[in-house]
């Protein structure tokens, strides 16, 4: 049987931007539904150690800190429903929402935290080799790669945290990166390079993964040297992909302007759509700075402006209403 569930505000996601929504939204008395997607918590629940996240001496773990924020979500008011959302229809209010189920959402305003989704090399043997040595997440994985030669693909932040990640697992760790920089923090980076487990491997992509063995699994990789163009092969046991995350904003395509990158644009300085009554918040609506913290911060500004939305359109149905009384 299928359900509707209304609400004056429909929170799509549950990572830092939409739970910090959440927050906000049930203090201000507006008992929002928090739609929490196929990842309840977010990317942070596929990380450990939090170092940057403000209010914490220690260091924190990432899963733990969702649950915290979920927790103080629902003690506020909020409530968490455990949906995907297939459908959108964004054409007039209450905004129109349907989950994977066929249970369907009613939002008088949405706020639109739906995050980011790990990017591949999109190769063909990567299709081919996902789950059976080639992962996108260290951290969900990596204890399958115990004792074992493995790789990480990328030079940003979260290369560089899976890397040292593995060394938890593995005394032979190689960083694959296409340039001969880092663009990860100096603070990762100095550790990266102070580990005696850890090796880098500059200016090299992969041209394809390798597959070996009976069931098959991932045995080697050919690796592109980007300025010479050779290939040499080297053998591994376990690839993790690393290179970054795209919007998840496919589900709005058509509905809602995206920007060429698949980002949802807002209205400088608010978390405004092009369509009044709809606000983004967190990764999916922010390409530069793409961390917890802004994720909150861009969260509570949602939250905000709906509040202040619905009051304005609240005062002009009551104004409209004691005109045609008069
Ligand atoms: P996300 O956390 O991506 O959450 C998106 C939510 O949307 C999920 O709950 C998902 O289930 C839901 N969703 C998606 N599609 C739908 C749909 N169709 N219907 C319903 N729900 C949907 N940042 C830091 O500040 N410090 C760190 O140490 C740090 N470490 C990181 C480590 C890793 C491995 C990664 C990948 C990221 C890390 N980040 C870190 C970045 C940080 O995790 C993100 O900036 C932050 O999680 C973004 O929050 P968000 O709420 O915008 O989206
Ligand atoms: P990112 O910063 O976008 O870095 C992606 C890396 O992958 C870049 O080095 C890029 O190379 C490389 N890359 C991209 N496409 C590639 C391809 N097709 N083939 C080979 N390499 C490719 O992504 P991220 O590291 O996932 O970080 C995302 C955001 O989350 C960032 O804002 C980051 O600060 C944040 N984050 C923060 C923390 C933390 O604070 N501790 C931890 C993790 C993530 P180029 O450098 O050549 O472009």
């Amino acid at each position: 049987m299928t359900a509707t569930h209304s609400s004056r505000m429909l929170i799509l996601g549950s990572g830092p931007a939409g739970l910090t929504a959440a927050i906000y939204a049930a203090r201000a008395g507006l008992a929002p539904i928090v739609v929490q997607g196929i990842q309840p918590g977010g990317q942070l629940t596929i990380t450990t150690d939090v170092e940057n996240y403000p209010g914490f001496a220690d260091v924190i773990q990432g899963p733990w800190l969702m649950e915290q924020m979920q927790k103080q979500a629902e003690h506020v008011g909020a409530r968490m429903e455990w949906d995907h959302i297939a459908e959108v229809d964004l054409s007039e209010r209450p905004f129109r929402m349907k989950g994977d189920g066929g249970n369907l959402y009613l939002g008088d305003t949405l706020v639109i935290a739906t995050g980011a989704q790990a990017k591949w090399l999109n190769l063909p043997s990567e299709e081919r080799l996902k789950g059976k040595g080639v992962s996108a997440c260290a951290t969900c994985d990596g204890f399958f790669y115990r004792g074992k030669k493995v790789v990480v693909i990328g030079g940003g932040n979260t290369a560089v945290e899976e890397a040292l990640y593995m060394t938890n697992h593995s005394h032979d760790v190689t960083l694959i990166h296409r340039r001969d920089s880092l663009r990860a923090e100096k603070i990762l980076q100095e550790r990266l390079f102070a580990h005696p487990n850890i090796k880098v491997l500059w200016n090299r992509e992969i041209a394809e993964f390798v597959a070996g063995g009976e069931p098959e699994t991932l045995v080697a990789a050919d690796l592109r040297d980007t300025e010479t163009g050779t290939i040499e092969r080297i053998d591994l046991e376990g690839a993790f992909v690393a290179i970054g995350h795209s919007p998840a904003t496919e589900l709005f395509r058509g509905h809602l302007d995206l920007d060429a990158d698949g980002y949802i644009p807002v209205e400088p300085g608010t978390a405004r759509t092009a369509i009044p009554g709809v606000f983004a918040c967190g990764d999916v609506m922010d390409k530069i700075y793409r961390q917890a913290v802004t994720a909150a911060g861009t969260g509570c500004m949602a939250a905000l402006d709906a509040e202040k939305f619905l009051a304005e359109a609240d005062f002009e149905a009551k104004a409209e209403a004691v005109m045609q009384d008069a």
